[in-house]
């Protein structure tokens, strides 16, 4: 799979310890190249109600950093999505939803929908037409080697998808 080379799982847990790591992890994600607001396109900010979340200056307006992305209102932690998107990205068979839901300790129709979401992502991060427009954002974990200096091939190093979805009018598909 092209999206997600070997990386031990404790490497990725150690990155994603707690829900305040899912939450700026996705905020820099979100906004590397910059805030605008999504109502009146302001670029001012201040902090808003939830960890890394942004609120406009200007008109107020909050916006929750899982807006747009694979953990919009979910019914589980984030913590607990990371962990689940780990298991589904690097399973061969993309991690069973009966397995998932027993493991995770969520019901079986909420690990098949968060599951189906993350395929989704994936295929149109490999150029899959969509019905949406979709903003595929990647990312990669790198686990320096002990000694070396700066990084080199040896890295083992994980890539995981997020989808930033646009969609006008709609409010998504919901689980
Ligand atoms: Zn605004």
């Amino acid at each position: 799979m092209r999206i997600l080379k070997d990386i031990d799982r404790q490497t990725f847990k150690d990155r994603f310890t707690t829900k305040e790591d899912c939450y700026f992890f996705l905020a820099e994600l979100k906004w590397h190249e910059g805030y605008s607001c999504k109502r009146c396109e302001s670029g001012m900010h201040i902090k808003g109600k939830q960890p890394a979340s942004r609120r406009c200056s200007k008109c107020g307006y909050d916006e929750s950093t899982t807006t747009g992305t694979l953990f919009h209102k979910l019914k589980f932690g984030i913590d607990k999505a990371f962990e689940m998107l780990y298991e589904i990205v690097t399973s061969k068979k993309g991690a069973n939803s009966i397995w998932l839901a027993e493991h995770f300790g969520v019901n079986q129709k909420t690990a098949w929908l968060f599951r189906q979401k993350v395929q989704i992502a994936m295929k149109s991060s490999e150029q899959f037409p969509l019905e949406d427009e979709v903003h595929v954002d990647e990312f990669e974990i790198g686990t320096p080697q002990k000694g070396e200096q700066g990084r080199s091939k040896s890295d083992k190093k994980v890539r995981v998808v997020i989808a930033f979805e646009h969609r006008k009018g709609k409010s998504g598909r919901g689980c």
